[in-house]
C-alpha cells in the first residue's frame, strides 16, 4: 500500500472526514473545525473518488445557493470536470456528503454531460425528421402544427426519461466508488437521498416526475436498495423464442425443436421488449 492510499483511508474514517485530511503543504490542527478544514476535508474526499473513477481529475468549486446540495456543470472551457458544491451541504450528516459527492463524480465518470448534448441533439433531429415527413402528408397547416407540436412534446419526455435514467446510473454507480475506497455506499447514497426527499412535493411525487430529469428520491431509493441498474426497455427478447432462447426464423432454432425442446407457440406479445435491470 502506498502513502497515498493509506491517506486516503484516513480520509475516510467517518468520524473525522472533514478534518483529519492532511494532504502536503495544507496545515490542519484536527481540532480546528472551521470553514477552510472543512472544504479541505472536501477536496480529500473528491480526490479519493475520482481516484476510484479513474478520472483524470476533478474541479471542486464552492457556490452557495445551490439548494444545500452539489451539481455537475460541463463547460467547454474547461477540460476538467467540474463539480460546485454548495457549502451548506456541509452541515448535513458524514455519509450524506459522501454519497452527494460520489454522486456527482459518477456522473463525470459515466460522462453524462457530455452525452448531454448528445441526447438533446439526437432529440431534435428526430422530431425535424418526423415533423418533415407529417408535414409532406398533411393537408393543412393546421394539421403540421398540430403533428409537430405532438412530436416536440414526445421528444421532450424521451429526454427527460434518458436524463432520469443518467441519475438512476449515478446512484448504482457512486455505490460502486464509494465501496471501492472503503466505504459503505449503500448507506451514504440512501443518506443523501433521504437528505433531499422532503423536496419532491406531492404534485411531482404523483405526476411531476413524468416530465422531471430527476426521479422521485424515493424511486431512487428503491432502485439503490436493489442493487441494480434502473430498469430499461430491453428488445434482446424480441424475436427470441421464450422456450429454445433462440432467434426466430434462425437455423439455429429451428434445431433446437426438431431435437426435441417444447413446442415453439411465439405469440404476439414476445415481440415487444422488456422492462429490465441490467446489473452492471
Ligand atoms: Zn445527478
Ligand atoms: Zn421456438
Amino acid at each position: 500500500m502506498t502513502t497515498n492510499q493509506q491517506r486516503t483511508l484516513v480520509a475516510f474514517d467517518p468520524a473525522n472526514v472533514r478534518t483529519i485530511y492532511d494532504p502536503p503543504g495544507v496545515d490542519v490542527a484536527p481540532a480546528d473545525v472551521d470553514q477552510d478544514a472543512e472544504l479541505v476535508g472536501l477536496a480529500g474526499l473528491a480526490w479519493a473518488l475520482r481516484q476510484a473513477a479513474e478520472l483524470p481529475g476533478v474541479i471542486l468549486q464552492p457556490a452557495p445557493g445551490i439548494d444545500g446540495g452539489a451539481q455537475t456543470v460541463g463547460s467547454p472551457c474547461v477540460p476538467v470536470p467540474t463539480i460546485q458544491v454548495d457549502p451548506e451541504l456541509l452541515a448535513g450528516t458524514t455519509l450524506s456528503v459522501y454519497g452527494t459527492l460520489a454522486h456527482e463524480i459518477a456522473h463525470q465518470a459515466l460522462d453524462h454531460p457530455g452525452r448531454l448534448t448528445l441526447r438533446l441533439w439526437w432529440a431534435t433531429t428526430r422530431v425535424a425528421a418526423v415533423a418533415g415527413l407529417l408535414a409532406l402528408a398533411a393537408r393543412t397547416p393546421w394539421q403540421i402544427t398540430t403533428a409537430a407540436l405532438a412530436v416536440s412534446v414526445g421528444a421532450r419526455l424521451m429526454w427527460a426519461r434518458g436524463c432520469r435514467l443518467d441519475e438512476y446510473d449515478a446512484d448504482t454507480y457512486s455505490v460502486t466508488l464509494l465501496d471501492r475506497t472503503g466505504v459503505p455506499g449503500a448507506d451514504a447514497v440512501l443518506a443523501a437521498l433521504f437528505a433531499i426527499a422532503h423536496r419532491d412535493t406531492r404534485w411531482y411525487r404523483l405526476f411531476g416526475w413524468i416530465a422531471g430529469t430527476h426521479p422521485t428520491a424515493a424511486a431512487r431509493m428503491r432502485v439503490v436498495d436493489r442493487g441494480r441498474r434502473a430498469a430499461r426497455l430491453d428488445w434482446r427478447t424480441a424475436l427470441t423464442c421464450q422456450a429454445t432462447g433462440h432467434r426466430l426464423l434462425t437455423a439455429g432454432h429451428r434445431h433446437a425443436h426438431h431435437a426435441g425442446g417444447d413446442r415453439c407457440r411465439p405469440t404476439w406479445w414476445r415481440l415487444l421488449p422488456l422492462w429490465r435491470s441490467p446489473s452492471f
